[in-house]
């Protein structure tokens, strides 16, 4: 399991951690990434790493 933490006061709302990750597990919402289904992550890190703010925080838990 993998735990997910999105630094809001640095998000620009690019939407690039949506569009990369592979399964699905952030939506869109009113412009800002939220987690649709965190237990589905897999742990490849593509959203903290494409996220030009380094807003994603990825953990093994
Ligand atoms: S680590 Fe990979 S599977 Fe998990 S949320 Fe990020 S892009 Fe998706
Ligand atoms: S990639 Fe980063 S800046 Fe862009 S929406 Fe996702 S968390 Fe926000």
């Amino acid at each position: 399991m993998y735990a997910i933490n999105i630094d809001y006061s640095r998000c620009d709302g690019c939407g690039k951690c949506a569009v990369i990750c592979p399964r699905m597990v952030f939506i869109m919402e009113d412009g800002l990434p939220v987690l649709f289904d965190a237990s589905n992550c897999g742990g490849c890190l593509s959203c903290a790493e494409i996220c030009p703010h380094r807003c994603i925080e990825v953990k093994e838990w």
